[in-house]
């Protein structure tokens, strides 16, 4: 379920392994997922695209270190083109329920077209790659059905919204903001930052690629290659900022710095800074967000939103402010996925349920209850320091390694002990502890109803990739086994990649 980079990293692993049997069931008319659905103007990724990219299909052509949405989109089409997956995709269906079949041992997919029709799947195993950030956020404020003029999410851009000349609005100032508000603000006649909460800013440092680095890489692979691999260490080190307060200091530093060199004026930089400890909320990186507020036609107000009106929005402060456009910024709900409650597993539990409003599953992957359930990314898989595709492909691998298992054992399903999960999860929430991430004293997205961070991985990406990298047997239990197969804690199966290599032979 789902057609952006993880769901089609799946496919790409399905099929590279000759695998010709699966489906990828998008809801959109197109697959890319965030990368199809922002297409704000500005919208890049602000991890360098060297890295962030699949590990198995290197690019090295990217015009720019950062490169924008069009040029991601473009790699991601072209890699699936490539790979052969996209004859696998059936789009514009819509998941409406999916539940395990105790009888069957399957998984019956239901899924809905445009015009209402609907469809049932059957599958073995069931990938759930719908994306933390797919479903866009309001904010729930009195009104917002009786503006008159283009009100839109940033997720969602109205590029027929004319902007030139025009009273913009915007309501939030983190990544999404940081990207669109530079981009728009020259042709706008006048923008209003509502901003409630001042992200920290690091300096980003763009640049196009030259001709002749796109040349080498092409070339010789494994100079980018290398890049690769120093980049992904350098944003590792990353970790210890968010870690441990000494190490938080040292980037609040930096940013402190970026922000007295761009932002002259005394009273404005007081308000731009963050008075919460950094990485607490995702940490912005941006050379051109302060230049942009300090246009003269961008007024920044230290207000939240808290009514709509036919022209005008009134912030919490009480002052109202005329408004021709309203554009959304207000980002996304990670925690509260909208499949949650559509999957439903051994015995009728749906996942919303299973999960109380606090994400877990073991290796960040596998849920207690829901057999050949994969959900990726998953709970604590999310990142704050460098490309969550590291956690994806990581994610993809144990998934495999898992159908592996199963395909070796004879057994029809699999899903990890209650005592194994409970563990996973005991320890990314004691490792989370005193992390920036929970205790940096701010409120995010990182956390869930519950006030359990739900989202981040507390931890440097190796450690994760290392420990996911095989099926831990005695972690997982065997449903539908073939007589004789060991399904008991502590029985020593054979590790994965002997598993795997079993199961090419056979
Ligand atoms: P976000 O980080 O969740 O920011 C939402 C903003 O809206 C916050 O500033 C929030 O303020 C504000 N807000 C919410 N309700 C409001 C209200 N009623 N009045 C005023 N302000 C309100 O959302 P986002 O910027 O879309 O980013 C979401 C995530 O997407 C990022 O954290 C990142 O993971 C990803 N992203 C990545 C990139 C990239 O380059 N890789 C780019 C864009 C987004 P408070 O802080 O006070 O709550």
């Amino acid at each position: 379920m789902g057609s952006g980079f993880a769901g089609l990293g799946m496919a790409i692993q399905l099929r590279r392994r000759g695998e010709h049997d699966f489906v990828v069931l998008e809801r959109a008319r197109a697959v890319g997922g965030v990368w199809r659905d922002n297409t704000y103007p500005g919208c890049a990724c602000d991890v360098q695209s060297v890295l962030y990219s699949y590990s198995f299909a290197p690019n090295p052509d990217w015009s720019r270190r950062y490169a924008p949405q069009a040029e991601i989109l473009d790699y991601l089409l072209r890699v699936a083109r490539d790979e052969g997956v996209l004859p696998h995709v059936r789009l514009g269906r819509e998941v409406t329920r999916a539940a395990w079949d105790e009888g069957a041992l399957r998984w019956r997919i239901e899924t809905r077209d445009e015009a209402g029709r609907v469809e049932v799947e059957e599958a073995d195993a069931l990938v759930l790659a719908a994306g933390a950030l797919s479903d866009p956020v309001y904010p729930r404020v009195p009104g917002l059905e009786r503006f008159e003029g283009p009100a839109f999410h940033s997720a969602h851009w109205d590029h027929a919204a004319a902007l030139r000349g025009r009273r913009v609005v915007v309501v939030g100032s983190g990544a999404s903001a940081a990207q669109f508000v530079p981009a728009i603000q020259p042709r706008v006649g006048t923008l209003t930052l509502l901003q409630r909460t001042p992200p920290w800013v690091l300096p980003r440092r763009d640049r196009a690629r030259p001709a002749w680095v796109r040349r080498l890489a092409r070339r010789v692979p494994a100079t980018q290659a290398a890049v690769r691999r120093a980049l992904y260490v350098g944003r590792e080190l990353l970790v210890a900022g968010f870690r441990w307060r000494a190490f938080g200091r040292v980037a609040e530093w930096e940013a402190l710095r970026h922000l007295r060199r761009q932002v002259r004026d005394p009273a404005l930089r007081a308000r731009l800074t963050p008075r919460y400890h950094i990485g607490c909320k995702r940490v912005v990186v941006s050379d051109d967000w302060y230049p942009a507020l300090q246009a003269p036609n961008v007024t920044v107000a230290d207000a939240g939103l808290a009514e709509v009106r036919a022209r005008s929005v009134v912030g919490t402060d009480g002052v109202e402010r005329p408004a021709d456009v309203l554009v959304f910024a207000t980002g996304f709900r990670p925690t509260s996925s909208p499949l949650a409650p559509l999957v439903y597993g051994r015995g009728g539990r749906a996942l919303a349920d299973a999960w109380g409003g606090s994400p877990r599953a073991y290796a960040g992957t596998t849920v207690p209850g829901f057999p050949n359930l994969f959900v990726v990314p998953g709970p604590n898989t999310g990142l704050g320091h460098t490309s969550v595709l590291v956690m994806i492909e990581a994610q993809l691998a144990h998934a495999l390694a898992c159908l592996d298992h199963l395909r070796a054992s004879g057994a029809a399903a699999l899903e990890p002990r209650a005592e194994a999960e409970a563990a996973w999860t005991r320890a990314v929430d004691a490792r989370m502890r005193a992390t920036a991430w929970v205790a940096g004293g701010c409120t995010s997205w990182y956390l869930d109803a519950t006030g359990r961070n739900s989202t981040l991985w507390p931890d440097v990406t190796w450690r994760f990739r290392r420990l996911v990298a095989r099926v831990r047997p005695a972690d997982y239990a065997l449903l539908g086994a073939a007589a004789g197969v060991p399904n008991a804690p502590g029985v020593a199966l054979p590790a994965a990649d002997a598993v795997a290599r079993g199961a090419a032979r056979a």
